[in-house]
C-alpha cells in the first residue's frame, strides 16, 4: 500500500501564494500517477498571519509544522510590515520554524541547467554541467553564540561582540549529513573553515576529520580555507561535489554558489533536522531561496521553478522518492530546453510565459 505523507503548505506573502499554487498542481500530478499519497494542510505564516492573528507564527501553525512529515514554505515579508515590532516581523516566523523544528542542516544545491548556462555571469564552460551541494550548519555559530550585544564604554564609544561557538556534537552531526549526502552523489566532501585564524575552525576541522575516519572513510574528504573556497567557487566550481561549512561561511558561500547558476527564481533549498531514532523520520522544511518579491507580487509573473524544485527536494529527502524527484527535475529541464521562460530568466528568441503558464508547461512535460 502507498504510504500517505503529511504535507503542510505555508505559502506566506507576496509571490509565495502564487508559486505555491503551481507546486500544488505538481503534488496533484504525483498523486494522480499513484506515486505517493499526501494529506495536505495549509496555514498562514509571516505577514499574512500577522494581519489576521497579530503574530507571524501562531501556536496552532507551529503544532501543524511539528506534526507534518514535511513543510513547504513559500516566502514571507514585504514593505507592508516594515513598521511592525521586531519580534513580530514576518521573517521571525521562519527563524521560529527553524529553531522549533531543530533544522540544523541547510542544503542548497547549485545546479547549472544546460539551457541557462549563458545566463551565468561566468563563462558557460566554467558552469556548464555544474552540480554542487552546499551543506550549511544552520542553528549554531556566530549568529547564535553568547555573549553578544553592544555595550557603551566609559569614554562614550561603543563595543560590539558576537561569539563564534561550536561544540563537538554540532560539528559532528552536520558532518554526518554532508558525508551521507556525498555517498548519494559524487562521494566527495570539502570542509570549509578558517583553522588558520579561528579556534572554532581548529575544532571544526578536527571533528569533521574524526567523523570521516570513524564512519565515512570511503568518502573523499578535503579541507579548504573558507576564503580560498570562495575564490575556487568562481575560478573552478566543478572541482566541488559537497561543501560542508558553518553558519556564517555557509550563508556567504551558498549565496555565491547559487548565483553561479543564474536567477534566484530557479533555486530551491531544504532545511533538515535529526532523524528520529524511533520512526526514522527526519523533519524537513523546503523553500525557494527567493523572498516575497513585492515588486512583482500579484502579477502572475514570478518564476515557480524554485518552489517546484523545493518540492522535488522534499520527495527526495523526506519521502525517499528520488526517482519521482528526478522526473520533476527532468520536466523542468525539458521545458527550459524548449525555450519557455518566465521574465526573470527571459532571453532573446525565447517564449515568455506567466507563473501559471510555466506551471502548465511543466505539467505538460510531466505527461
Ligand atoms: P526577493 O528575493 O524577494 O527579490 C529580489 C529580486 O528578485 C526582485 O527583483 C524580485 O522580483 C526577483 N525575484 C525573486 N524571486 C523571484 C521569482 N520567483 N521569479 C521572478 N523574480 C523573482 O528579495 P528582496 O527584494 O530582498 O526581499 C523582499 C522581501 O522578501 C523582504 O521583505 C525580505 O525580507 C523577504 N525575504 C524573505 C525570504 C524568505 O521568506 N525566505 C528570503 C529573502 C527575502
Amino acid at each position: 500500500m502507498t504510504t500517505t505523507f503529511s504535507l503542510l503548505f505555508l505559502p506566506g506573502d507576496g509571490i509565495g501564494p502564487e508559486v505555491m499554487r503551481e507546486v500544488k498542481r505538481v503534488v496533484s500530478w504525483v498523486e494522480a500517477q499513484g506515486l505517493a499519497r499526501f494529506r495536505l494542510d495549509e496555514d498562514l505564516v509571516g505577514g499574512a498571519s500577522f494581519d489576521v492573528h497579530g503574530t507571524p507564527a501562531t501556536e496552532a501553525m507551529m503544532q501543524k509544522a511539528l506534526a507534518a512529515d514535511a513543510v513547504l514554505f513559500g516566502a514571507v515579508g514585504g514593505p507592508k510590515w516594515a513598521g511592525v515590532p521586531y519580534d513580530k516581523r514576518p521573517e521571525a516566523a521562519l527563524l521560529r520554524l527553524r529553531k522549533d523544528l531543530g533544522l540544523f542542516a541547510n542544503l542548497r544545491p547549485a545546479l547549472c541547467l544546460d539551457a541557462l548556462k549563458d545566463s551565468s555571469s561566468l563563462k558557460p564552460e566554467i558552469v556548464s554541467g555544474l552540480d554542487i551541494l552546499i551543506v550549511r550548519e544552520l542553528t549554531g555559530g556566530v549568529y547564535f553564540g553568547e555573549p553578544r550585544g553592544i555595550t557603551t564604554l566609559g569614554d562614550g564609544s561603543r563595543r560590539a561582540v558576537d561569539t563564534q561557538l561550536y561544540t563537538t556534537e554540532e560539528v559532528r552531526r552536520i558532518a554526518r549529513v554532508a558525508f551521507a549526502l556525498a555517498r548519494q552523489r559524487g562521494n566527495k566532501v570539502a570542509s570549509a573553515e578558517k583553522h588558520n585564524v579561528m579556534t572554532s575552525g581548529v575544532l571544526w576541522k578536527e571533528e569533521v576529520s574524526f567523523v570521516h575516519r570513524t564512519e565515512f572513510a570511503d568518502v573523499e574528504l578535503s579541507h579548504i580555507l573558507a576564503d580560498n573556497c570562495a575564490m575556487q567557487l568562481v575560478r573552478n566550481p566543478k572541482q566541488f561535489d559537497v561543501i560542508v561549512t558553518d553558519n556564517l561561511f555557509g550563508d556567504i558561500l551558498s549565496d555565491e554558489a547559487a548565483m553561479l547558476t543564474g536567477s534566484i527564481g530557479m533555486l530551491p533549498s531544504a532545511s533538515l533536522g535529526a532523524r528520529d531514532a524511533g520512526t526514522g523520520k527526519m523533519r524537513g522544511l523546503y523553500e525557494p531561496i527567493h523572498g516575497s518579491a513585492p515588486d512583482i507580487a500579484g502579477e502572475n509573473k514570478a518564476n515557480p521553478i524554485a518552489a517546484i524544485l523545493s518540492f522535488a527536494m522534499a520527495l527526495r529527502y523526506s519521502f525517499d522518492l528520488g526517482t519521482v524527484a528526478g522526473r520533476i527535475e527532468a520536466a523542468v529541464g525539458a521545458v527550459l530546453d524548449a525555450g519557455i521562460r518566465t521574465g526573470d530568466i527571459m532571453q532573446a528568441g525565447k517564449t515568455l510565459v506567466s507563473t501559471s503558464g510555466m506551471g502548465d508547461q511543466i505539467l505538460k512535460s510531466l505527461g
